[in-house]
């Protein structure tokens, strides 16, 4: 029996991940469940799943959601706030976390859960672009397994040889090939972008996701922290990381091989597939996902990304290239501007010129700890909150 803390557990992540688990009561059981704001939601989870702790974001939303449960009954313990969360990701009570919490919220909890040595299930991608080789030192201290959720990812490590070295040439590899649909942008002519509104953005057209990484998705900043992520897992330099359009998000991402071999991972776009993988890994178990009707699909199609269209994804590379703090910097921006863009105070356009701007601001150092990574979260935060505001 696998004992999972769920971070994010009333996300789209989350959901899934239930979804997959309640298939399997047999492998799985929930140790802890865990939400920010959706107070009413976490407590028919706890009803359902019957978790050991539950945390939230506030005293309030705890005391909230212990009044629920006790009316239902429930005798989950309720806590909430970062050292909560951090508590539930580490402690002996589980083996297995599952990191969904969205952006850089999901940091820390994520990173209590490598030091403690879990296996981790990574779809906070936020986490690993912030914190890079320290996220990657920490897992290698402690003997934590690291599976990546994000589909690119998961299918790569599909289609790596085990045990990965995380080194290319170690295994004859020429380059990690990492698909993207495009988004809902695609096809859009470029001058009328501005004038999107955030409901079109998240509107993707293969996948059901949380806002952030669905405007992520439209701008191709979410491929970028891809290319970041797949960087750190798979030991992958930026000029051996491609990226390609394919608008049908059937192939998950590939793996070319020396010898002109290309492996590739294919499946019907839906996150259950990455979970269950990760959830049940190196066994294999059933996730709901309808099985793939390749007489289905009219055609796949493949196109070379515009970087005029999506320059998210050149700020990315940059970053990546840059290395030391640059994509912390970039992440703490894109989270500013995204957050700014939802709320309706800037336009489509505008996200990919305040990155831009603050890329050029600010200084990239070296980060040595967690704490001199903060402060340059911190920076880039409020420098693009200066440039929001003048
Ligand atoms: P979501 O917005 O649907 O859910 C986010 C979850 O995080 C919620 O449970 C919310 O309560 C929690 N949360 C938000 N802010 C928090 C805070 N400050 N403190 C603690 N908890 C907080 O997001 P999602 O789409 O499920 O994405 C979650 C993560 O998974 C993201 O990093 C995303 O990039 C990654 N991911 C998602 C998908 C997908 O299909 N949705 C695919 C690949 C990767
Ligand atoms: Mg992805």
């Amino acid at each position: 029996m696998q004992n999972i803390t769920l971070l994010g557990a009333t996300g789209s992540i989350g959901i899934s991940t239930l979804d997959v688990i309640a298939r399997h009561p047999d492998r799985y059981r929930i140790h802890a469940l865990t939400a920010h704001t959706k107070v009413v939601e976490l407590a028919g989870l706890c009803a359902r799943f019957r978790p050991d702790v539950a945390v939230v974001g506030t005293a309030a939303a705890a005391q909230e959601l212990s009044a629920l449960l006790k009316s239902d009954g429930v005798s989950t313990e309720v806590s909430y706030g970062e050292a909560a969360l951090c508590a539930v990701a580490s402690g002996a009570g589980c083996d297995t976390v599952m990191a969904a919490i969205v952006g850089a919220a999901g940091l820390a909890p994520t990173l209590a859960a490598a030091r403690a040595g879990k296996k981790i299930l990574l779809a906070n991608k936020e986490a690993l672009v912030m914190s890079g080789q320290l996220f990657m030192d920490a897992i290698a201290a402690s003997g934590a397994i690291l599976l990546p959720i994000d589909s690119e990812h998961n299918a790569i490590f599909q289609c790596l040889p085990q045990p990965y070295q995380r080194n290319l040439d170690h295994h004859g590899i020429a380059r990690i090939v990492l698909t993207a649909s495009g988004g809902p942008f695609l096809d859009r002519a470029v001058e009328t972008l501005d004038l999107v509104t955030p409901d079109e953005a998240v509107a993707h057209p293969n996948w059901v996701m949380g806002r952030k990484i669905s405007v992520d998705s439209a701008t191709m900043m979410n491929k970028g922290l891809e290319v970041i992520e797949a960087h750190w897992l798979f030991g992958a330099t930026h000029d051996r990381i491609e990226v390609v359009i394919h608008p049908q998000s059937v192939i998950h991402s590939m793996v070319s091989y020396l010898d002109g071999s290309v492996l590739a991972q294919l499946g019907n776009p839906d996150m259950r597939t990455p979970i269950a993988h990760a959830l049940a890994y190196p066994e294999r178990i059933s996730s709901g996902v309808a099985p793939l009707d390749l007489t289905q699909l009219a055609k796949l199609e493949f196109r070379q990304p515009d970087l005029l269209r999506f320059p998210c994804l050149k700020l990315a590379y940059d970053a990546l290239a840059t290395g030391g703090s640059a994509p912390a910097v970039l992440n703490a921006a894109n989270e500013v501007a995204v957050e700014a863009f939802l709320d309706g105070r800037i336009g489509f356009r505008q996200i990919d010129q305040l990155i831009d701007r603050v890329m050029h601001a600010a200084s990239f150092e070296a980060v040595a700890d967690i704490a001199g990574l903060l402060d340059q979260d911190r920076h880039a935060r409020q420098l693009a909150n200066s440039f929001l505001t003048s």
